[in-house]
């Protein structure tokens, strides 16, 4: 009998072929050891996750005002937070697939104060490109291979302007 295995929306029991991977955050130990912390789930229950997350062209979801507050400049971003930033994209630096078949797509995106990379993940990797410019919202930054990088973030929102 195949293994079955638990969608971390519903606790329903799939098939690992009927799963999706949610990227999680990426752990990388001292010695060196990575594992992510993305979760397994179901078709309906990972759009039901995703609804929110892909990316909006002036139009869609409403977006609090607090939340446009606090923009900060790419030079002042600090590792391990969120921000808000408004980003030109200026090139997409690489595209790969990890061996779980996830796509990772790194873009340089900067503002007049410096720049910085962004990933993303999956169909969000070809739904921007260069010369668009982007408001980012909640995005978490992290330290990689001593670079700063943001990511989307589990909360986070990227809204084409
Ligand atoms: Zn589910």
């Amino acid at each position: 009998m195949d293994r079955l295995f638990k969608c971390a929306g519903c606790n329903n029991k799939f098939e690992i072929t009927k799963l999706i991977r949610m990227p999680g955050e990426t752990i990388v130990q001292p010695d060196g050891f990575t594992f992510d912390t993305g979760q397994n789930y179901c078709q309906a229950c990972f759009d039901q996750q995703t609804k929110d997350n892909i990316l909006l062209k002036d139009k869609g979801k409403k977006i609090k005002e607090t939340e446009i507050d606090g923009i900060t400049q790419v030079k002042d971003v600090l590792i391990n937070t969120n921000v808000n930033l408004l980003a030109d994209i200026k090139r997409k630096i690489s595209e790969k697939t990890n061996e779980k078949g996830l796509r990772i797509g790194e873009f340089k995106i900067g503002d007049e104060s410096g720049d910085i990379i962004l990933v993303l993940w999956n169909e969000l990797v070809d739904l921007i490109k260069e010369g668009d410019k982007i408001h980012l919202i909640r995005g978490y930054v992290r330290e990689w291979n001593g670079e700063k990088r943001i990511t989307k973030g589990k909360q986070g929102i990227i809204k084409k302007m």
